[in-house]
């Protein structure tokens, strides 16, 4: 379908992925990809963020890997956690050069930086399922967050942006195209919908289908993700792992 070299996200024993650095990069080669990112959950996720102290071996793995192999290029990611409502991730400014690529998104079991916080963005987003709430103030807030932290961060991807929390999906891909963000097609999730791929190519953002593979063998895995933006119509010089768009840069 599309020409995708590249899986920018990717999880390893390093949060819940099943598989090391060395056997995802591995399945990517064998997949033929130029490019995979390790982007395991950021500090803040309770149970599944990596720890700041291992932080150091990862890029040491990372950088051997990137010796050994000629034919692919590893990036030390992480997918980061929105922890307040003034769009804060829970990657401090002292740590952000640390990383390759930053990717960003909306978890449940996260500390939140506040009191506050967690109410509004946590327990809110989870009562809304059971419609306890002001849907439509929520989602303002949901996407201020999320619109906010695409201002104050490098964040290179929007990770299954809609899942577990309702965003006004317009205003999310204008800021997005603003700052040059791409929204994810997760191809494991199945977020976002045809409908909402739509919107994020008539407001010009960029796109990134990614496996958010927690086993090796899903590495490079995009059916599913093709399938919606294929459907949506979005051409493979607005999506940031086809070959196309990587030439072109
Ligand atoms: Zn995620
Ligand atoms: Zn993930």
């Amino acid at each position: 379908m599309y020409n995708l070299v590249a899986d920018y996200h990717t999880h390893t024993l390093y949060s819940h992925g099943r598989g090391t650095i060395l056997e995802n990069v591995e399945a990517a080669r064998n997949r033929s990809l130029k490019a995979i990112a390790i982007s395991d959950h950021g500090f803040n996720h309770l149970v599944f963020g990596i720890s700041k102290s291992k932080l150091r071996k990862m890029k040491k793995e990372i950088s051997t890997l990137n010796h050994q192999f000629s034919d692919i290029k590893v990036l030390l990611g992480v997918e980061a956690n929105i922890i307040s409502l003034d769009g804060e991730i829970d990657i401090p400014d002292s740590y952000l050069e640390a990383f390759d690529i930053i990717l960003m998104g909306f978890h449940k079991i996260v500390r939140p930086a506040g009191w506050n916080d967690f109410c509004k963005l946590f327990v809110k987003n989870g009562l809304d399922k059971l419609g306890l709430t002001n849907r439509e103030q929520l989602r303002q807030s949901n996407t201020t967050a999320i619109v906010k932290a695409m201002e104050r961060y490098p964040i290179r991807i929007l990770t299954h942006p809609g899942e577990s929390i309702d965003i006004d999906t317009r205003s999310v891909a204008q800021a997005a195209a603003k700052h040059n963000v791409a929204l994810e097609i997760n191809a494991s999730h199945g977020f976002m919908t045809v409908e909402y791929a739509k919107i994020a190519l008539e407001e010009g953002a960029l796109i990134s289908i990614n496996s958010d593979a927690h086993s090796p063998r899903d590495i490079g895995n995009f059916k599913r993700g093709e399938k919606i933006a294929k459907l949506a119509g979005i051409p493979s010089t607005r999506i940031i792992n086809t070959e196309e768009y990587m030439c072109l840069k």
